[in-house]
């Protein structure tokens, strides 16, 4: 296990234009009734030089993984006959510190 990325997403206070709906914000709702959650920062494994972003299905709940440039197009793997999703990993932010000091 190898964990690369020491800090977490930068915030940033940029105001976009809340008329366009870009298919990687968190929300967006493809007409598929496929949503964003949010962005992983994973590496997708179809596709080079996009991320996994975290869909769910609106139908079913199902929850999975899609690169950047399907997400508009994207079908419920579970319930719509989509393209199985990519891998989903759990934020890394698990810290198991307390009761692992050697005792002797
Ligand atoms: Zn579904």
């Amino acid at each position: 296990m190898k964990l690369t990325s020491p800090s977490g997403p930068a915030r940033r206070s940029a105001q976009r234009s809340a008329t366009r709906a870009l298919t990687t914000e968190p929300g967006f709702v493809n007409p598929n009734r496929q949503k964003v959650i949010a962005s992983t920062g994973a590496a997708s494994t179809t596709r080079n030089n996009q991320a996994i972003y975290h869909l769910r299905c609106g139908l079913c709940a199902h929850e999975y993984g899609c690169n950047g440039l399907d997400i508009k197009a994207r079908l419920c793997p579970a319930c719509q006959n989509g393209a199985p999703g990519e891998p989903l990993r759990e934020p890394a932010t698990m810290l198991l510190f307390g009761s692992e000091q050697p005792s002797r």
